[in-house]
């Protein structure tokens, strides 16, 4: 039967986001070369820094900024690598309950084209995606009745029973609306990896206008208790975002820093990814533009975000145009979408991307996998569609993306080879694959001499010449 979740909140559910107190932060903090440089020090150590470090890192000005761009690049390069993470979205039903100023799919645009993907479908968009060379998708709901936690499971087991030539998604995770615990445990069982919820904003008052009252999403600690119901079922892989562009950036970030901070002290874990979706245009959305954040301040607030959360994952989405995605890449981010159609059923049947009554919003980039794959590697990024570490249960407190040097060559540059190694021999162009053989060489030869090497070296032959593949550390 579906239903909609009940909407009993976690065992001491808590409101800890403090309006008054993060204004107050924000408008106390003055622009302090010292005080600026002791705390990016204490980031390129690899430290979370706290809420008030990050205001301070906020009211920098000048050439400051300039210091805190190059640190959030330093904090990347160095200490987390040179592995971006490819994924695609798949929208699966934009029905919603909810009224959302912001988004296209709210209840009262009539003008939106309903519609949910029926299971053969599913397989058709999968096919699509398979065929196209993706391995990780994140799956997308509005909230409704019909996409209940039963639902959504059968459609994360539908996915992965979905194998094209050498195609298989290895890796399912969720943004849908916050669950119950039973609902939680229900995704967690069908295999998800993380589950996304983002509180849009974390300023009450705005909360409260751009979401009616009498909508399920109007519940303000519903929602922020979203993620602690997750971790009460055991789903200890999440992921929170806010979306940029309803009130004031810089209150924002210190609303997720909180937010993660929250889940570290409480769980002894803090989200796996953070999300920070820029507002874009969308099918009769009108929204007064006094908080949109321009360039500058969104490279400001990607860079502060990597250094107050140095062991956190960052999403940037292809909401963001091709050469804004190229720059603010270096600042820390480690995972993008790549080739992606967010209109219901886009990857065999749009044509057209920019269908407004079909989707949620527009997105600015809509460049094919094989392209973004080609400019990344031209760029000195390695793409990897690495999902050992959730496949060996390696996440929550045991896992860390990036942090520990060691860790990553043991296990993420060698596995991020030999998926990017199958992507060459599999799906790339002709061009691409010239220039992906050239990386690995590069990244082969940096690896010391070692027994793991030996054996990478072997599974990479393998992979290029046999039908093996899916092999990892
Ligand atoms: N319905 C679920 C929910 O609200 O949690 C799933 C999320 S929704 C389909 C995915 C995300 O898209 C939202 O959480 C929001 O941050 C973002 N979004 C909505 N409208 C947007 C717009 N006009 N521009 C950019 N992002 C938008
Ligand atoms: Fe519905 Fe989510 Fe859009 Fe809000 S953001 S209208 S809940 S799909």
């Amino acid at each position: 039967m579906c239903a909609l979740a009940d909407m009993t909140l976690s065992g001491s559910a808590v409101d800890f986001i403090d309006d008054a107190a993060l204004t107050d932060l924000l408008a106390e903090a003055r622009s302090d070369p010292v005080r600026v440089r002791e705390i990016i020090a204490k980031s390129l150590d690899k430290q979370p820094l706290s809420v008030e470090e990050t205001a301070a890192l906020l009211a920098a000005g000048g050439v400051l900024v300039e210091e805190i761009f190059d640190a959030a690049r330093e904090l990347k390069r160095k200490v987390y690598g040179n592995r971006i993470v490819l994924f695609a979205p798949l929208y699966v039903g934009n029905r919603c309950v909810n009224d959302c100023r912001y988004c296209a799919f709210r209840r009262s645009n009539t003008g939106a084209i309903r519609r949910t993907l029926e299971n053969d479908e599913v397989s058709q968009q999968v096919e699509a995606l398979e065929n196209a060379g993706h391995k990780r998708l994140i799956l997308v709901f509005g909230e409704h009745p019909d996409y209940d936690a039963d639902f959504i499971a059968d459609t994360v087991k539908r996915i992965y029973s979905i194998k094209v030539g050498h195609g298989s998604i290895r890796r399912v995770n969720i943004n849908a609306a916050p669950m119950d615990y039973d609902g939680y445990r229900k995704v967690k069982d069908a295999g998800i990896g993380t589950y996304q919820i983002f509180q849009e904003t974390y300023h009450h008052e705005t909360y409260a206008k751009m979401h009616p009252v009498n909508t399920r999403k109007g519940d303000y600690l519903w929602r922020l208790d979203g993620l602690n119901r997750a971790f009460e079922a055991g789903l200890d892989d999440v992921g929170i975002g806010a979306l940029f562009g309803l009130y004031d950036w810089r209150f924002e970030v210190l609303g997720l820093v909180s937010h993660s901070l929250y889940l570290q002290d409480r769980y002894g874990v803090g989200p796996h990814t953070i999300s920070f979706p820029r507002m874009r245009p969308a099918a009769g959305v009108d929204l007064d533009d006094g908080y949109f954040v321009n360039d500058y301040d969104f490279k400001r607030l990607v860079a502060t975000l990597r250094l107050a959360v140095p062991y956190t994952g960052m999403i940037l989405t292809a909401r963001e145009e091709p050469a804004l995605r190229r720059e603010v890449m270096a600042f820390g981010v480690s995972q993008i979408d790549a080739g992606s159609r967010i209109e219901i059923g886009g990857y065999t049947e749009a044509g057209d991307a920019q269908v407004m009554e079909r989707e949620q919003f527009t997105l600015g980039d809509i460049r094919p996998l094989d392209e973004v794959v080609r400019e990344l590697l031209t760029d000195g990024y390695i793409p990897s569609w690495c999902t050992a570490c959730y496949r060996l249960g390696r996440t929550g407190e045991h896992f860390m993306e990036f942090a520990v040097p060691g860790f990553i060559k043991r296990y993420c540059t060698p596995n991020a080879l030999s998926t990017l190694t199958e992507y060459l021999t599999d799906y790339a162009s002709d061009e691409t694959r010239a220039v992906g053989e050239n990386a690995v060489r590069a990244e082969l030869d940096e690896l010391p001499d070692s027994q793991q090497k030996k054996e990478l070296l072997n599974r990479l032959e393998r992979i290029r010449k046999t039908d093996e593949r899916d092999l990892y550390f």
